[in-house]
């Protein structure tokens, strides 16, 4: 199985700096035409087939033409698909990214081969192309499909951009995309073909390609670390194939000091353990690994950016099994770092291989440590699956990671982090309980627990990706399993002052 994560490779993107002309037009598929929202705005005059299109505009909507998207075919010897759309120059980047992703599948519908975009004066230029291309690339990008008949792969070869006076971000898209891709592919494949072993495989063999250096912490190693709370979930596998994986991104050779650590949580399927789910909480469950997917999306997007600064990253990979060996309710397991965990509930597995990897990750001393996992339904039910949720040990990290949300599309909220919730944490045998059996405010319960893990030397922070399943998509990503991360950490560590303010280990709320 190879991973077809170089897709949107395969897809020409110009960029041109006037609108296109006629002559421009006559040989694409399809037209996107992003005019402003307020009808008496529009220059139809300058618009290629300008008198054609107001036309056209005034006879379906007449007054109201300005406010709703429509479709017609140019004059043109190709009959060229054109979609004319209006935008909201206050729009919000989510706004603007839901929108395109509503473009891109009606643009898609025809199967072009070819698409021009142009975003006219008036509209926000570089913000729409850009959501656009995020858009149409994100929808062509092939899923894993188990299907007797496959489906066609999309036609689409060329796009061309036109009204952007700056240069638009394109290698950037190229990369989220990629990135995004990887990590939503990885998710979807079924449980039975994304055990660990196979994980490992694929990630390895990305790692040859990318030129990252790969090393596996399998059971005999682990048993070494003393990752106590990473074996009690292994221990149910008959496969004996979990471990962590650790990747290492270096741009030069002498960097050995990590700046950056990505950690995911890899359950490449959740039974719930002992603690069985039901058969509505189990549906589905092969997407548990979709933190790790993130992490390993995020660091191959950095990493095809050739970011100058290294990264590592470490995949949690296991399978929550129920069978006689498996970990139960009351038995006491000491992690790697010393502290012993009474068990409560086997269900919440997550935390338990969360905590020995970050205390490993946190071992090379990285400025900043981002975990990402599907952590707890608690955190659903406080944001839905529309945001994520955001926790760190450094205050100021909190604001520019809202930020970062806010500006990528990819929405996180920050919850309090307190240490008078470990009261609710405590063991009458242990130094601390999994969780409660109440699972009140259990996602903050599990962000505290991991926080034990992390010396507070290391800045971290930590995503409960509520958003990483959201029926129907969410923003510019059109299928369920979103792959929410990705272009959140990529704004965040390219854009933001997020890893400067890590480096600094300021407590103070600054930012
Ligand atoms: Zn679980």
């Amino acid at each position: 199985m190879s991973i077809p994560y170089r897709h949107v490779e395969k897809i020409t993107i110009n960029q041109h700096p006037k609108a296109p002309g006629v002559r421009d037009l006559a040989s694409r598929d399809g037209f996107l035409l992003i005019l402003p929202k307020a009808a008496a705005k529009i220059d139809w005059q300058n618009l290629p087939h300008g008198e054609f299109l107001a036309q056209r505009a005034h006879k379906r909507h007449g007054a109201m033409s300005g406010t709703k998207d429509w479709e017609t075919e140019l004059p043109t010897a190709q009959g060229t698909r054109v979609l004319v759309v209006y935008a909201e120059a206050s729009a919000t980047p989510f706004d603007q990214l839901t929108a395109a992703r509503g473009w891109a599948k009606q643009l898609l519908k025809t199967e072009p081969g070819s698409l021009s975009l142009y975003a006219a004066p008036g509209t926000d230029v570089s913000v729409v192309l850009e959501a656009s291309l995020l858009a149409l690339l994100a929808a062509v990008c092939p899923l894993p499909s188990r299907k007797s008949t496959a489906e066609p792969a999309a036609r689409l070869q060329r796009i061309d951009c036109y009204g952007a006076k700056t240069k638009l971000r394109i290698d950037g898209i190229r990369a989220q995309t990629q990135g995004n891709h990887l990590a939503r592919w990885l998710t979807l494949l079924p449980g039975n073909e994304l055990r660990p072993a196979e994980y490992r495989r694929l990630a390895t063999k990305l790692a040859k390609q990318q030129g990252w250096q790969a090393s596996f912490l399998d059971r005999r190693a682990l048993t070494r670390h003393q990752a106590g709370a990473f074996l009690a979930v292994t221990q149910a596998s008959d496969a004996d194939d979990g471990g962590i994986l650790h990747l290492r991104y270096r741009p030069k050779k002498r960097d050995k000091h990590p700046k950056l650590a990505l950690v995911g949580k890899g359950v490449c399927f959740d039974t719930g353990g002992i603690n069985l789910k039901s058969a509505k909480s189990m549906f589905g469950m092969h997407e548990d690994m979709e933190g790790s997917a993130v992490a390993l999306g995020s660091l191959l997007a950095l990493s095809l950016l050739k970011v100058d600064f290294a990264i590592d990253c470490w995949l949690a990979l296991a399978e929550n099994h129920i069978g006689p060996q498996g970990y139960k309710p009351n038995d006491v397991i000491t992690a790697s770092n010393g502290t012993r965990i009474e068990i409560v509930h086997t269900d919440a597995e997550g935390r338990m291989v969360l905590a020995d990897t970050l205390a490993l990750a946190a071992r090379e001393k990285p400025d900043l440590i981002i975990d990402y996992a599907t952590l707890t339904g608690a955190c659903v039910y406080a944001l839905s699956t529309r945001y994520s949720g955001l926790f760190s040990n450094r205050d100021a990290l909190l604001a520019p990671m809202t930020a970062a949300g806010r500006r990528s599309g990819e929405r996180v909220w920050p919850f309090p982090l307190d240490a008078d919730f470990d009261d609710m944490l405590k063991s009458d045998i242990a130094d601390i309980k999994q969780c409660t059996i109440e699972s009140e405010a259990d996602h903050i319960l599990a962000a505290r627990f991991l926080k034990r893990f992390i010396p507070e030397s290391c800045a971290w922070i930590h995503i409960d990706l509520s958003a990483g399943n959201h029926k129907g998509g969410l923003a510019h990503i059109p299928s369920d399993i979103t792959g929410f991360g990705v272009g959140l950490t990529m704004q965040a560590v390219l854009e933001g002052t997020m890893l400067s303010v890590a480096a600094g280990n300021t407590d103070t709320e600054s930012v």
